[in-house]
């Protein structure tokens, strides 16, 4: 290194030293002015150590997840590659459960007592889903969005279960039997939309609940809100299709709930979420961003924050939408293999 280089260094290190001196007086003038609430010194003080611990119990019951109960039977496991599966039968070290593909086997597996929490990332495996200009997946987007959730719920105390944590193909028919067996508050299915028929000054999200559950009507209300509040502020050349909002669609040949994963989840509050368009070349570029990914999953962790923490009856109700032509073929046992599960 040359000299003149030594003494830019040292020059700089010179500076620091002096920012750093004069950083510390700010930071003291400044717990002068503000007072002991900010101070680190009030550890020192009894009353003031004492006060978070009288408060912090309160605050973990009201906000706090409940334990999960042992129901005295296992209902599904976790298998030694970190699939959670439906247990039909069996007993420790050779579960027999229900697999991806919703035939059964016989597996190893740590039994999983329940979840507060079960996120459904759409598609996997060679159903890819939606793929967006730039090559984005679905089923990859949907993963990453859950995974997203899963991280922002548990550092709220919630136990979460994932229906897929790994890119396989799962049939809807498993996915809500992980649901129902898991006994959570919230069971969300993630996806993202393709497909737009129009243009729009704010997100396109569409939220789907359940016909006959009230708790998953305010479910979806919440996300609406939450979707708007959180995706609004990127402001971009937003789509929308023809049912934004959140909303019920019937199929008219059954009468019942039109999507699959709904009907099956029955007796479990759920929504479909499909938060914005992967089609859109504008929001697939968002998409690809952490800072939208992270907006979405925070969306979608507080709707289901404040359905277990607030009597908020949520908005962006749409008319209940009948729906006469089937539902597609994803998600069916038709060609379906399983991965491998132990
Ligand atoms: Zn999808």
């Amino acid at each position: 290194m040359p000299r003149s280089s030594h003494l830019i260094l040292l020059s700089a290190i010179a500076l620091l030293a002096a920012g750093v001196v004069a950083a510390l007086a700010a930071a003291s003038e400044g717990d002068a002015v503000t007072g002991p609430t900010t101070d680190a010194p009030a550890e020192t003080s009894p009353e003031a150590a004492a006060a978070p611990t009288s408060t912090a119990p309160s605050t973990t019951a009201v906000l706090g997840f409940p334990a999960i109960a042992d129901h005295g039977e296992v209902r599904a496991v976790r298998t030694p590659v970190g699939l959670v599966l439906p247990v039909l039968g069996g007993e420790q070290g050779a579960w027999q459960v229900l697999t991806p593909c919703a035939t059964s086997a016989v597996v190893p597996g740590e039994p999983v007592l329940g979840a507060h929490v079960v996120l459904d990332p759409g598609h996997g495996g060679d159903e890819p889903g939606a793929v967006g200009p730039t090559g984005l997946r679905e089923a990859d987007l949907n993963l990453d969005i859950a995974r997203r959730v899963r991280a922002l719920l548990e550092a709220e105390g919630a136990t979460v279960v994932l229906t897929r944590d790994a890119d396989v193909r799962m049939t809807l028919a498993t996915r809500a039997s992980i649901a129902r067996t898991m006994s959570p508050v919230a069971f969300l299915s993630i996806h993202h939309n393709a497909a737009p028929v129009g243009r729009s000054g704010v997100p396109g999200s569409e939220l789907y609940h359940q016909l006959a559950d009230p708790e998953s009507k305010r479910l979806a209300g919440l996300l609406w809100e939450e979707m708007q509040e959180h995706l609004a502020p990127f402001g971009t050349d937003w789509a929308i299709g023809d049912d934004p909002g959140a909303r019920a669609r019937r199929s008219m040949r059954t009468g019942d709930d039109y999507y699959g994963i709904l009907r099956n989840a029955q007796g479990v509050t759920s929504v479909l979420t499909e938060a914005a368009y992967l089609s859109n070349p504008a929001e697939n570029a968002l998409l690809e961003t952490e800072e939208f990914r992270d907006a979405e999953a925070r969306a979608i962790a507080d709707g289901v924050l404040r359905l277990l923490r607030t009597d908020d009856p949520g908005s962006g109700f749409k008319p209940t939408k009948e729906v006469a032509v089937p539902a597609g073929s994803g998600g069916g046992v038709r060609g379906c293999v399983d991965p491998p599960l132990a």
